[in-house]
């Protein structure tokens, strides 16, 4: 090749052409360096033909600069991301860079020096330096991260590297990952399981394209058999992405791949420290990271040899991103299997409908582990009428509940309550002018959190200490909680329960691997009575001697506009169930409600979980919601609020009249505003034969917008707020 055409990061540029000067060797997918103006650019060298650019002779090319040394994006990578940027109309260069996530490793392969302590003792101790010593114990990193890690300033711990009690250890920074053994500690598995995971290895073997719906009730043993296909991949020297939900989840699942294949999966997501970062990213581009467990963001990284990719917990709604590229992880890996030709397996106990429509239409191989493993019954599932048994005033744990939890607590057992809301309470008030306490930057209730004494916005992390008087009315002491969060229910049992011990578990605790580790150890040991927690506990976890789960709102999800409220309540409440009852020791589960009759909360109870799926399904065909129609969202925002607006009007004034698709709005967002920015909302509603991207595309292209208006395509949006 003499002349290239170059997907170039920036946002700003589309496709540039280049010349190659003599003797450099590039090909289709190559990452190369580009002169533009002064600077330097990185670029993808892609199929000309495929990419629109303006045409300029060759006489007037610039040459490349050079090129990385990493390997070429594979095709199947590159069609991956074509079919990513126009479904989610996202620009190419925004989803390449998801391939090219770590800048580190395109500079090559390198080494750098670690400290870590000597044995040594420095001549002089000072109380800085002996907590520095106390605290890296076992620890090697760089000075800045053993910094971090100690509390201490980098000065402290070069004051130690001098004293010769720290020294260097030079690494490469690509040292591989320990190989795992397929046959490490292969289980038994039961009759219904080794059927599934026998359609599981004949896939992978086959390596072609097979998308699977594995669905199974908590418990099951989805993990063990999927293992099973990862083992099979393995053998063929093929890589395994894992991609899981939330990143809190991955500690129990580290351990427990370490356990089947003796060594822990190489991790991904987006708190990896640098160095991390560029040694996992290196060894998944040669092949040499065998297995990857990974956030969302994993799945656009250019493994050298996929086997197999395994969405665990796949209804979860995590998967969808919700800003930058607007995609859903679950059904990209779904393309990426198609492009790559090899199996996907979607691992739930409760589907999403769309999954199990696709399933239903023959497009996804169906697979089911219908009871729990080892014989462990479901938990008995009842409601708790909270207009026929109401707790005491300033309470929200119903008498039953309380008496099972005292119960529990006797035996020695554990309990569980749910309720999706961190903090201590929703909303904060003045008892003696009702103000209520606003974010600045959104139109959002600041939500306390008792435990760090802020008042603290979720939408765009503003946070304030709470005032000593109300800065309305200017009365002291008068602030008043509405409402219950986990901590505020935390306070109750603590107040109910004294001897208890009490453990709350949000993404405000379980905020780094250590503390999910830390945590699933502790309530493994038995020092945990009671788990107070928002979704995050609803998955992944096993404790044997949980038997009680109380789910404290089961209306909360209920409330708001979502299209989605019903699936979603039934899937986080039958998720969170599936915690009780998980050892030898039957589990019970109590729901609180105001509406028992609600046909999701009914169904709960009744354990019956076609019946909600029958009735949602027919409510979806009806409102041609997913998975029958499609919808997509534009979303218009500005600082300014009358320039919002005009623009949303703007659009929506010159919106396309189409029998396929139906247009709602503008109108304001339920969250009128957002990190200072004012915001608008239109709804598309087309039928799924319509060609939903390129009207928007279209229609949007023929406007220009003034530099402060920033509009945002959503398509199969989850969000709707
Ligand atoms: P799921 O992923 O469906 O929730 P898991 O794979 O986590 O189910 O299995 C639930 C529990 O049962 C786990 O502790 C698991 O180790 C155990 N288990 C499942 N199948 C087997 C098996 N064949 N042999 C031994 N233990 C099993
Ligand atoms: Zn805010």
């Amino acid at each position: 090749m003499h002349r290239v055409r170059l997907l170039v990061f920036n946002a700003a540029l589309g496709p540039l052409d280049y010349r190659v000067p003599e003797g450099m060797a590039v090909e289709y997918g190559s990452v190369v360096v580009a002169p533009l103006g002064p600077r330097q650019v990185i670029g993808i060298v892609w199929e000309a033909e495929r990419l629109e650019a303006q045409s300029v002779p060759d006489a007037r090319l610039r040459p490349l600069v050079g090129v990385l040394p990493v390997p070429p994006l594979k095709p199947s990578l590159r069609r991956l991301i074509e079919w990513a940027a126009d479904y989610y109309c996202a620009p190419l260069a925004a989803v390449a860079r998801m391939s090219l996530s770590s800048g580190a490793a395109l500079k090559g392969s390198s080494t750098t020096l670690e400290y870590r302590l000597s044995g040594g003792m420095p001549e002089r101790m000072t109380p800085q330096r002996e907590r520095a010593m106390d605290a890296l114990q076992g620890e090697q990193a760089t000075i800045r991260e053993l910094a971090e890690l100690a509390d201490v300033s980098e000065g402290v711990l070069r004051g130690l590297v001098q004293q010769g009690a720290l020294e260097p250890v030079e690494v490469d920074l690509d040292r591989p990952y320990p190989p795992a053994d397929p046959d490490h500690a292969q289980p038994e598995l039961s009759g219904d399981q080794q059927a599934v995971a026998d359609r599981f290895i004949a896939a992978v073997e086959a390596a072609r394209f097979a998308p699977f719906l594995l669905d199974g009730v908590t418990g099951s043993g989805k993990t063990e058999t999927y293992f099973e296909a990862i083992a099979a991949a393995l053998r063929m020297g093929r890589q395994v992405l894992v991609l899981l939900p939330e990143i809190a989840l991955t500690e129990a699942f580290l351990r427990r791949f370490e356990q089947r294949f003796g060594v822990p999966p190489v991790l991904w997501h987006s708190s990896l420290k640098s160095t991390e970062r560029r040694r996992a990213w290196r060894a998944i581009a040669e092949g040499r990271a065998q297995v990857v467990v990974g956030a969302r963001s994993a799945l656009f990284l250019p493994y050298a040899s996929l086997g197999l990719i395994v969405v665990d917990e796949a209804h979860e709604i995590s998967f969808k991103q919700d800003d930058g590229v607007r995609y859903n992880a679950r059904d990209v890996a779904v393309m990426r299997g198609h492009f790559e030709k090899i199996p996907v397996v979607l691992a739930s106990a409760t589907p999403a409908l769309e999954s199990l429509q696709m399933a239903e239409s023959g497009v996804y191989e169906k697979l089911d582990l219908p009871s729990r493993f080892g014989g462990a019954s479901l938990p008995d599932i009842e409601t708790i009428d909270l207009t026929q048994e109401q707790p005491e005033r300033g309470r929200w744990l119903a008498p039953r509940l309380a008496g099972e939890m005292f119960v529990r607590l006797e035996r020695g057992e554990q309990s569980l309550l749910f309720l999706n809301r961190r903090g201590y309470a929703p909303l904060t008030l003045c008892r003696n002018c009702g103000h209520r306490f606003q974010c600045p930057n959104c139109s959002a209730w600041l939500v306390e959190h008792r435990l760090i004494r802020r008042l603290a916005c979720h939408h765009c992390g503003f946070e304030e200490a709470p005032p000593a008087a109300c800065p309305e009315c200017g009365e002291k002491d008068c602030l008043v909680a509405c409402g219950p969060g986990v901590e505020r229910i935390a306070d109750e049992v603590a107040a109910i329960m004294p001897e208890a011990r009490v453990a709350v578990v949000t993404s405000d605790t379980l905020n780094s691997p250590d503390k999910a580790a830390e945590f699933v150890a502790m309530a493994e040991a038995g020092a945990i009575d009671v788990i107070v927690g928002t979704q995050l506990v609803t998955k992944g976890f096993h404790f044997p001697e949980l038997t009680l789960v109380g789910v404290v709102d089961a209306d909360l999800g209920l409330e708001g506009g979502d299209l989605r409220a019903a699936e979603r309540t039934y899937q986080q409440v039958a998720q969170v169930a599936g915690r009780a009852g998980r050892g030898a020791k039957p589990g019970k589960v109590l729901i609180q409600t105001r509406h028992p009759e609600s046909p999701v909360i009914a169904a709960l109870a009744a354990g019956d979980r076609d019946a909600f799926y029958a009735a949602e399904t027919e409510n979806r065909r009806h409102a041609g919601a997913p998975p029958f129609g499609r919808w997509a969202a534009i979303i218009v925002s500005s600082e300014d609020e009358a320039e919002a607006k005009e623009a949303a009007n703007r659009i929506g004034g010159t919106r396309p009249h189409l029998p396929d698709i139906a247009v709602l709005g503008p109108a304001p967002a339920p969250l009128s505003l957002l990190r200072g920015r004012y915001r608008y909302r239109l709804l598309l509603n087309a039928r799924r034969s319509a060609e939903v991207q390129k009207v928007i595309r279209e229609w949007l292209s023929a406007l220009n917008f003034p530099q402060g208006v920033r509009i945002t395509i959503d398509i199969d949006p989850y969000s709707f707020v």
